[in-house]
């Protein structure tokens, strides 16, 4: 090695040491009689000081080196003088004294500050994102995906969990998202798709007798991308035979517990893992994903509404919509501008408008005066007053109320019109403005028995909400004579208003499976075609099993409390799917085009 210690680790017990170091610039700092250097390498970085009465070749070298130099330093520890100790740094009460240095690489002025966590435009970062990645954050989030990963094997090989690669060579299914595409040279006009996750080649692992199996797995989904997505991204993937649910989240619950407590100790992760079903989670926060750090509970006042002249209320119940409200701790104090932007927020999320109510007194005996709101006059005083009651409102309190079409949209769906969406958002926006939501609490919540089906209007068929191998609960076996009742028995687990992992227990019984399919308007021939291997497997003595997958890059993103997955990922893409660094994708070679009986379309 061509050093002897690493910058980061020297301590005050080293006081005396006689180390070589090797790294980067961090920082220089030409003091006229003394040089400082703050020499960087990947455990940290220690202050090194040249002094040419002493050292006067080292001196030398510290005068030419600049930021992102690579030197090798020789010298001893010393203690700082007192008064001069850095806390901010781990290795802040001491310092090397260099007795002699010389450059290993000279460096180009890096095109962005290396020492100074400020933003930096997403496409330059990427373009050099191994400048990028020598910052200190992202260092230490690389280096925490790291942790968190071995923690995960340890964790699971000591449950008996084996680690098992399935191809990234796959088959196309017709579920779920768009497949990224490859084309065989040796069988023309026959494509492989890269794996939207192992889910298959998991459950035929269960087949094929392994009981517990995982996998750190690369998933592809060829979407369009949004802060919290890539083209390609990883899961903790596991499967188990012979589980029951509560097994499966367990195992996932307790690990997820270990990893904070031994990583990131200082969160706060409150146990056990709050449960909702998804009907409970879409009626009190309008989301298969709700936030639990703040309160902010929709109520329902449908029924509350009815009979009231205001025209807004009376065409939403009238045709069969729903009125849902959210009070407002102490919001009676928001000014007009502030209630006009919570409405734009509404409004994009599908809703007409937002009615609001402020009680500036007990709505139980609030004389008119002390009740504001734009449409007091249509409304009429004893209403307001009536809803405030219902609502839970009280002297001070604001009541946001969004009328329109109702009904509790499934996975993921943001149709315009809906309540439940819009009050979703507004709950975000509030928690954000009121400063709600502690940054430093991860509030897991467990989110079970989702619908199995959801209904699409566009192509007048179902779809299964999670993927078509998810059982449904036992109650809703006999599913087929009204599907879109059915519920699954099926796993989510979010924290913090997102999503982070889902599951289900599976169907393992050939007839069950071929039913699902049917529900789903797949024909005999495709289902033959795509999923004949799953169906004949199921008849070789399948085990009762289930599992999960967790999204490995926002599993991260919460641990390092980044909000964007990209920087937890070593090498993403931008949200246009594209590589600034390699350039990927690019054009080939017609010549290779050729090879695999490709021709481009004329743009
Ligand atoms: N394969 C599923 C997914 O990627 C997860 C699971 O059911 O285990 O969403």
């Amino acid at each position: 090695m061509l050093k002897t210690a690493y910058c980061g680790d020297l301590r005050e017990s080293d006081e005396g040491l006689d180390v070589v170091l090797a790294g980067w610039v961090h920082r220089r700092r030409d003091h006229g009689a003394l040089i400082f250097i703050d020499l960087r390498d990947s455990r940290g970085i220690i202050q090194v000081v040249f002094d040419p009465k002493q050292a006067p070749q080292a001196h030398a070298v510290a005068s030419e080196a600049r930021v992102e130099y690579v030197l090798q330093v020789e010298g001893r520890v010393r203690r700082r003088r007192a008064g001069t100790e850095n806390a901010s740094l781990a290795t802040g009460a001491v310092e090397v004294q260099a007795t002699s240095a010389q450059i290993l690489n000279s460096a180009k002025t890096p095109p962005f500050y290396i020492n100074e966590d400020v933003d930096v435009d997403e496409t330059l970062r990427l373009r050099y994102r191994y400048l990028d990645l020598r910052r200190q954050r992202m260092h230490g989030n690389i280096v925490l995906r790291h942790l968190v990963t071995r923690k995960i094997r340890g964790y699971l090989a000591e449950r008996g969990f084996v680690e098992i690669e399935t191809p990234v060579l796959a088959n196309p299914t017709p579920e779920g998202s768009r497949d990224y595409l490859v084309p065989s040279r040796i069988n023309p006009g026959n494509f492989y798709a890269l794996p939207q996750s192992p889910q298959q080649f998991k459950q035929l692992l269960m087949v094929a007798g392994f009981e517990r199996y995982f996998q750190i797995a690369r998933c592809y989904r060829d979407e369009d991308l949004r802060a919290d997505r890539q083209p390609e991204f990883s899961q903790l993937d596991l499967e188990m035979s012979f589980a029951g649910q509560e097994d499966i989240l367990q195992l996932i619950e307790q690990l997820y517990i270990e990893i904070g407590r031994e990583l990131r100790p200082d969160l706060n992760i409150p146990v056990p893992f709050a449960r909702l079903s998804y009907e409970e989670a879409m009626r009190r926060f309008g989301s298969d994903k709700p936030d639990l750090r703040y309160g902010l509970e929709l109520v329902d006042l449908t029924n509350a509404v009815r009979g009231t002249p205001f025209l807004v209320f009376k065409s939403a119940t009238d045709s069969g919509g729903t009125v849902e409200g959210i009070v407002v701790p102490g919001g009676a104090a928001f000014s007009r501008k502030e209630i006009d932007a919570l409405t734009e927020t509404v409004k994009t999320y599908g809703a007409r408008g937002l009615v609001s109510i402020a009680y500036l007194a007990d709505p139980a005996n609030a004389g008119e005066e002390q009740l504001r709101s734009p449409v007091l006059k249509f409304l009429g005083a004893d209403h307001a007053r009536a809803l405030g009651r219902v609502a839970g409102a009280r002297a001070g309190d604001l009541l946001l109320i969004v009328a329109g079409v109702g009904g509790a949209p499934a996975k993921d769906a943001g149709s315009s019109g809906r309540v439940k969406p819009a009050l979703d958002a507004l709950r975000r926006a509030l928690a954000a403005k009121l400063g709600l939501a502690d940054p430093n609490t991860l509030q897991f919540c467990w989110i079970l028995e989702f619908p199995l089906f959801e209904w699409s209007d566009e192509d007048e068929r179902y779809y299964s909400v999670t993927h078509p191998f998810t059982a449904p609960l036992d109650a809703d076996r006999e599913f087929a004579a009204d599907p879109g009742a059915a519920h699954s028995q099926s796993h989510d687990l979010t924290c913090n208003g997102q999503e982070i992992g889902g599951g289900s227990i599976r169907i393992y019984q050939r007839s069950l499976q071929a039913e699902v399919f049917r529900a789903l308007s797949l024909s005999d021939e495709e289902t033959r075609e795509r999923f004949s291997h799953m169906l004949e497997a199921f008849e070789f003595g399948a085990p009762p099993h289930g599992g999960i997958a967790m999204g490995l890059d926002r599993t991260l993103a919460l641990f390092a409390q980044d909000d964007d997955i990209r920087n937890v990922i070593a090498f993403p893409k931008t949200k246009s799917a594209s590589d600034p660094m390699t350039g990927a994708p690019l054009p080939v070679d017609p010549a290779q085009l050729d090879e695999l009986g490709l021709r481009l379309k004329d743009p």
